[in-house]
């Protein structure tokens, strides 16, 4: 289903962690985004997102590639197909990251962290909005010489993390093609973030900015729980020099409470659809009905969607997994 226009240079991402097997959710946010490239002859570049050790799983990775491929998405560059950024799992990627930590370290933009494990873990993985609390105080500013000064303070086993000095009164602003204008001055709201628990740079934050950039991604669509870490994002953009991809941060899926998934709420992975006899055209055609394109009961190959993925039918409110929803889709 290869629909890449060469005129356009609209470059759309899937950025899966490997930390879980794919649910409806992700399921959701990925066809959103495969079908605002893909309708407009855009190209869609896969990207493991497996950084997140320990929490990612053997196995994981090439189970999301399959999952994907079931419910009908492609990808013109990936692990698995390769491309001109290649490679495309961030563990290999690891230069890339000391490269763009060695940027900062020169203009004095970060500095080593010895503070507690919940802050610094809530850098290296995609930070979900609600997980980040209190700006910090910013108590390791200026507090050692280097990485290897502030390691030594630490018992064995936990590493310091690298936090970004956000600039007095920075303020970001940028238009969310979904929820439309957005400013932040991330000094007050969140105060210097950290940006990987890694020696090298090697965590959530700093990556997302150097991989989306250095693969030339025009158009990032996402969860809008990661509506807030835009700002930060945006801080790293501007310190690297890098001119930032558009944004999209679309609604999630979420209990018929309005909580986050999770697994009181029934098996929603893919793999478990998959498993109880459901085809993907049911799960596509679900997927499309939540976002306004569809109507209940059709099944849908992604590719039908092309001349109807228009994001303003998509819903303000988050999608519910509602019990006919569980129903069609034998989620138990
Ligand atoms: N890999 C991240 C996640 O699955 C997505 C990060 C992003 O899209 O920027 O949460």
């Amino acid at each position: 289903m290869r629909v890449v226009n060469p005129e356009t240079s609209i470059r759309g991402r899937l950025a899966p962690s490997p930390t879980g097997a794919l649910h409806l959710g992700n399921a959701r946010t990925f066809l959103v985004a495969w079908l605002l490239a893909r309708r407009r002859g855009g190209r869609v570049v896969l990207r493991m997102e497996d950084l997140d050790h320990p929490k990612v799983k053997p196995g994981t990775a090439q189970a999301a590639l399959d999952d994907l491929r079931w419910l009908g998405l492609d990808w013109d560059e990936g692990p698995d197909v390769g491309g001109p950024h290649a490679p495309y799992v961030q563990t290999a990627r690891r230069p890339l990251y000391r490269q763009a930590l060695l940027r900062l370290q020169e203009q004095g933009l970060v500095y080593p962290c010895v503070c507690t494990r919940r802050d610094v873990e809530a850098g290296q993985s995609a930070p979900q909005s609600g997980d980040d609390g209190l700006a910090y105080d910013g108590a390791c500013r200026g507090r050692f010489g280097s990485y290897a000064a502030a390691a030594a303070t630490l018992p064995p086993g936990r590493l310091p993390a690298w936090r970004f000095r956000v600039p007095d009164g920075a303020e970001t602003v940028f238009d969310d093609g979904f929820h439309g204008p957005q400013r932040e001055r991330v000094g007050a709201t969140v105060g210097d973030f950290v940006i990987a628990r890694d020696p090298d740079g090697a965590g959530y934050m700093l990556a997302v900015v150097a991989d989306d950039a250095a693969m030339a991604i025009t158009e990032v669509v996402r969860g809008d729980d990661l509506l807030a870490a835009t700002h930060r994002q945006l801080l790293l953009y501007q310190a690297l020099g890098l001119t930032p991809p558009r944004f999209i941060h679309v609604p999630l899926v979420v209990s018929a409470e309005g909580r986050r998934l999770a697994k009181r709420h029934g098996d929603t992975r893919l793999a478990a659809i998959r498993a109880a006899g459901v085809r993907p055209e049911t799960v596509v055609g679900v997927l499309a009905w939540w976002c306004g394109w569809a109507a209940w009961g059709d099944e849908l190959r992604p590719a039908d969607l092309l001349d109807r993925a228009e994001l303003g039918s998509i819903p303000r409110e988050p999608a519910v997994l509602t019990d006919p929803v569980k129903a069609r889709l034998n989620v138990s």
